[in-house]
């Protein structure tokens, strides 16, 4: 999957830098595949001579030694990151009536999973800084019908797990983590999904550990949890044909545990690569002088990033100008996210007024990012900002 803006190879700009025939991919995940092919491949054919195609050896390895990184004492996988998170208000018996604490810009799957159980998203405006749910929002939204809360690690940047922690202890509330976008990224020395009762992953391909498909992972503190979400996952089933509870069908299939064993080996190397190129970043736009233009991403002290996204900020109304700018020199971009969840149609019955998360809605307008992925080189980064650059410095000669 090549997440580029299309490649028709003529339409070369006359006013463009001299860029690579191919331009930049916002994503390229052929790169890493190429690089790990051998092993892909291998690992894949044993999986089809086994004959064995869903859980088995392979998904428990996974369970084992990836609830290890997360420095969680259980994991637990499935079919998706949506449905680890729905899982996990199962498993915590929220339903109908309910709220949950949340914020409002995230992807869509945070908020649906308790929609569909019946429960009430409740969405909780976010720090302008790091994009992350604000802490200090939270209490006021608390309510005797709150049930629990639900900080999204977005970009790869944990959420204020102590003030977050602290708030939840006060009002005797459950935490789910949606690290979706975040596995291997700490909060002061702790790992995403070992903070909270439950760390809810995905393995979709665009994220820092993904699978060829659709893949999902919980990771759990509390062994009866853990028991719990694995009798969730499969029909509520135990033994076979005999139902305690409704669950749902949310199987990983042992190809992608296959082929998430393999890469997770190469998860901290892919990790450190990403950091390199942030930084990388850091530098090249203050090499440019750009930086008073655009507002950079950053790490907060004591935290892991872990660098899913690299989501730059441009205010004034010039966001999908840059966007288009980028498109028609063939350097991918992408919006997360263009509606935070409170605007959106379907949950306009929640009633939310456009205005009543202001971060919400000014970050869904003034952010983009960039390409960030492992093997993004640096030649290929220093065309992405010169490019913005030099739309920088047309914007100020028009505004002269
Ligand atoms: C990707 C993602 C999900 C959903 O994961 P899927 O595997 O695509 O179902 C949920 N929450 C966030 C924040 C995500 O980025």
């Amino acid at each position: 999957m090549s997440v580029a803006p299309s490649q028709s190879s003529s339409a070369t700009s006359p006013a463009a830098l001299p860029l690579p025939q191919t331009g930049v991919p916002l994503l390229d995940v052929n790169r890493q595949y190429d690089a790990i092919r051998a092993e892909i491949l291998a690992a894949v054919t044993a999986v089809c001579e086994s004959g064995r195609f869903v859980f088995g050896p392979e998904c428990e390895r996974l369970e084992t030694d990836l609830a290890a990184y997360c420095q969680a004492p259980h994991g637990v996988a499935c079919a998706s990151g949506s449905d680890a998170l729905l899982l996990a208000l199962m498993a915590l018996d929220v339903g109908a009536g309910d709220e949950v604490l949340m914020p409002s810009y995230t992807f869509f799957a945070t908020a649906s999973a308790a929609w569909r159980l019946g429960a009430k998203p409740v969405f909780v405006d976010i720090d302008p800084v790091t994009y992350n749910m604000d802490p200090q929002l939270m209490e006021s939204a608390i309510t005797k019908r709150t049930k629990a809360i639900m900080p999204v690690h977005l970009f790869g940047q944990c959420a204020d797990m102590d003030a977050i922690g602290a708030i939840a202890r006060r009002h005797n509330l459950p935490v789910i983590e949606d690290a979706c976008q975040a596995v291997g990224s700490e909060w002061h020395g702790r790992r995403a999904g070992s903070m909270s009762a439950i760390g809810c992953f995905s393995f979709y391909p665009t994220k820092n550990l993904g699978g060829f498909g659709d893949g999902g992972f919980m990771t759990a503190t509390d062994p009866k949890v853990s028991e719990r979400l694995k009798l969730l996952r499969g029909h509520g089933m135990q033994p076979r044909y005999y139902h305690h509870v409704v669950g749902i069908n949310s199987r990983l299939d042992t190809i992608q545990a296959a082929v998430l064993n393999v890469k997770l080996r190469y998860l901290d190397a892919w990790t450190s690569l990403r950091q390199a190129n942030a930084e990388r970043y850091a530098k090249l736009f203050t090499e440019y002088g750009v930086t008073g233009s655009i507002t950079l991403p950053a790490a907060e002290a004591g935290s892991r990033h872990v660098w899913n996204q690299y989501v730059i900020r441009i205010p004034g109304g010039r966001r999908d100008a840059l966007r288009s700018y980028l498109a028609e020199r063939k350097i991918g971009s992408e919006i997360y996210y263009p509606v935070p969840l409170h605007q959106q149609t379907c949950f306009r019955e929640l009633g939310y007024e456009t205005g009543s998360l202001p971060e919400s809605e000014r970050a869904a307008l003034e952010t983009i990012a960039l390409p960030i992925f492992p093997e993004l080189t640096a030649k290929e980064q220093r065309v992405v900002v010169a490019t913005i650059a030099e739309f920088c410095q047309a914007a100020k000669q028009r505004a002269a």
